[in-house]
């Protein structure tokens, strides 16, 4: 008999796991009555231990399903709050305090929540028993309750005294039956009293006689019966030491007892009253299980119903496809590192070069600009260009020692640029870059946390080597800061090359130019600005203070745009003569470096990226490559604990709703086993009661 209780109310809890449906579960019984009529004290006798929120001004605001767990072979008592995560609770006082705070946690302007809070208690000196506890009813509010709490609560209750639920109906003693919230919230529902139990507490309170009458009830009848209780907790009992550890179930039995048995012509064996809280328990216990086995079939039947229909979305929805969070994770880190592993196939060495070649050409424009390009910078005017000892360059003296300063000078800047800093910098932000593309075009893309984690695995690899890569490499390039020597076909090459940089450079230069033009409205509107500021510039023209507030006619957003203009053209011009230059038969060879100091920095800039990207393919994108798929390993994948992993695959929404189909389905298959078991469990017991 006990097997099946705590069998069905396992089934219970597995069922409530599955998710809030009125079918999908088994009865409980379920405890209502006033304030005050004593309903703690009941289930606190029932379990052995004070437990719930007291305080005069305490209103339970949420239902309590409470589970009694009997462990036979067990010392310990404890309580488990399964949703909360807490562990085991073994100290009484902690679980009430819990229960306080859940309580507290509802918004006064709800009153009261639907939301049960799910508490188990593990004992040796409990039942296997299933209860739920409601606020208890209120005569009128408090001054600080809201108006409707009365109602409300009257309302929740109502939602849970439904059959097939047993009602435990308290009320006290020392309250005329009539009278009684909870016998008359109970009549409605049950009108012929088939599943209420009543509970007469505080009998020492009233005529041992009156008492009994009660116990006798005959208006209205209960099936089910009336058990008389006593279950104030005597006073010595409730002492410092004994509060939250020792059980008082003993206690108030012993109290019990002595009251009842002083009043043998009233409660005696011959008397056919149902009292004591033994006696309540006991009755709980039958009654429970008889409830909860009539309602076997039907929810077994519900059951089927439901697994129907998740069995059919998991088919149509997902093909059948079977899928646990870990396989999930499993999968999307294998996929993660398979396209790494693609990537790490095609950024090599080569790729390494082209990126710092490229970083080094715009140096190497910006260095001839400052050197050779422009005029030392001037407020009035826009920064300006010696076009004409540029173009006294291919004519001058072999000697001349402006150029050799101007080429040494641009040498050493190149050289003392901090290239190891530079280069490191550049390569590791371009594979994170990608690594952040290969992350977006992931399953990962969907998953804020993974997306987290794999971009922090990447960039505390890279910080790590960096900081040591860069030192070593400017190591590797000191030689070129002193001495640089280029062979024939280095300047060839860096001929070719820096001929297309600066065709480039033309290019975007022109595209500007026609871009502030169609700003200023057009090219007789450029002409005629550029043509005022030309004028200014050589003199022809004298501007009243600095210009700023226009000019000429011109608003100074108008000639600000000019000077832009005129800027663009300037270079474009300087681009074209230089062009010219490198292209001509002086620049073919190494021996006029001065006068092809473009040539020759790009030379220099192939040299130091030659070192570079040796270096940095060896040391930074050969351990990258090695580390970053072993720390995804360590993060992600033996990282992590299962609710973890759980938590990752539930944040892609659809991963959420095929694993929820998926879990369902195994639930109600896992349900539908443990009932099947059940069932053979109940036959047998019944062959044996028969041969017996
Ligand atoms: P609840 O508001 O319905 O939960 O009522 P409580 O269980 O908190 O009890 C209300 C008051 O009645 C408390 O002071 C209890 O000590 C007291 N009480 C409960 N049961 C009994 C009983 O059987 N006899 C006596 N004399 N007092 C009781």
């Amino acid at each position: 008999m006990m097997l099946l209780t705590k069998k069905m109310i396992e089934i219970r809890s597995l069922l409530q796991t599955v998710g809030q449906s009125e079918s999908l579960t088994l009865p409980s019984i379920v405890v209502i009555g006033s304030q005050s009529s004593g309903k703690s004290s009941v289930l606190e006798a029932i379990v052995g231990h004070e437990f719930l929120p007291k305080g005069s001004n305490m209103v339970t605001r949420r239902p309590i399903e409470l589970t009694l767990v009997n462990t036979p072979d067990a010392h310990a008592e404890y309580g488990e709050f399964p949703a909360l995560g807490l562990g085991k609770i073994t100290d009484f006082v902690q679980i009430q305090k819990t229960l306080t705070d859940l309580n507290l946690a509802v918004p006064e302007k709800d009153c009261v929540s639907d939301d049960p809070i799910q508490l188990r208690i593990y004992s040796p000196n409990v039942p296997d028993l299933s209860l739920i506890d409601l606020p208890g009813y209120i005569q009128v509010s408090g001054h600080d309750q809201p108006a409707e709490l009365k109602e409300r609560i009257a309302e929740l209750c109502d939602k849970y005294i439904q059959p097939p639920n047993v009602i435990l109906a308290i009320s006290a003693a020392d309250v005329d039956l009539a009278n009684s919230t909870s016998l008359r919230a109970s009549r409605r529902v049950d009108p012929r009293g088939e599943r209420t139990i009543g509970v007469i507490t505080k009998m020492d309170l009233v005529e041992a006689e009156r008492g009994a009458s009660m116990l006798a009830d005959k208006k209205y009848p209960l099936r089910l019966g009336y058990v008389g209780v006593v279950c104030r907790i005597p006073q010595q009992s409730t002492g410092l030491f004994s509060r939250g550890s020792a059980n008082i179930a003993n206690a108030i039995t012993r109290n019990e007892n002595a009251y009842f048995s002083a009043h043998p012509e009233e409660f005696g064996p011959g008397s056919d009253l149902d009292v004591g809280t033994k006696n309540l328990r006991k009755k709980l216990m039958y009654v429970l299980e008889q409830t909860m086995a009539a309602s076997l079939a039907t929810t077994s039947e519900a059951i089927h119903q439901e697994l129907a229909e998740a069995t059919y979305e998991y088919k149509v929805q997902y093909n059948d496809r079977p899928l646990s969070a870990e396989s999930y994770l499993a999968e999307s880190l294998d996929a993660f590192k398979h396209a790494f592993k693609g990537f790490t196939e095609s950024f090599g060495r080569a790729e390494v070069r082209a990126i710092l070649k490229h970083e080094l050409d715009q140096q190497i424009l910006n260095l001839l600009a400052q050197r050779y390009w422009n005029r030392p910078f001037d407020d009035l005017t826009p920064p300006l260009i010696e076009p004409d000892i540029l173009s006294e360059l291919p004519r001058s003296d072999p000697d001349n020692p402006l150029w050799h300063l101007k080429l040494d000078a641009s040498s050493a800047s190149l050289t003392k640029l901090g290239i190891g800093r530079l280069a490191t910098t550049v390569v590791a932000n371009a594979l994170q870059a990608h690594i952040d593309r290969l992350i977006s075009t992931s399953s990962f893309s969907a998953h804020p946390f993974a997306r987290q984690t794999i971009t922090q695995a990447s960039a505390s690899i890279l910080r790590d080597l960096s900081y040591d890569t860069s030192d070593e490499l400017e190591i590797c390039i000191k030689p070129y800061k002193y001495r640089i020597e280029l062979e024939d076909s280095e300047w060839a090459r860096g001929r070719e090359n820096i001929t297309a940089v600066l065709k480039g450079e033309l290019r975007d230069c022109d595209a500007a130019i026609k871009a502030v033009e169609s700003d200023l409205g057009g090219k007789k509107k450029m002409k005629d600005v550029t043509g005022f500021i030309d004028r200014v510039r050589s003199g022809e023209v004298v501007l009243e203070g600095d210009g700023t507030g226009g000019a000429g006619g011109f608003s100074s957003a108008l000639l600000r745009k000019g000077r832009e203009a005129v800027f663009l053209r300037d270079r474009a011009e300087i681009l074209r003569m230089r062009l010219m230059a490198v292209r001509s038969k002086q620049c073919a060879s190494k021996k006029n470096k001065y006068y092809c100091p473009e040539v020759f920095l790009d030379a220099v800039a192939d040299k130091l990226t030659s070192t570079a990207d040796l270096f940095l393919d060896a040391e930074l994108l050969s351990k990258f490559y090695y580390n970053f798929p072993r720390e995804l390993d360590a993060r992600l994948g033996r990282g992590l604990t299962p609710s973890e992993i759980e938590r990752f695959a539930r944040e892609d929404p659809k991963i959420r709703r095929h694993l929820d189909v998926v879990h369902r389905k195994a639930l109600l298959e896992h349900v539908l086993t443990e009932i099947e078991t059940l069932r053979q469990l109940e036959a047998r017991e019944k062959r044996v009661a028969s041969r017996g």
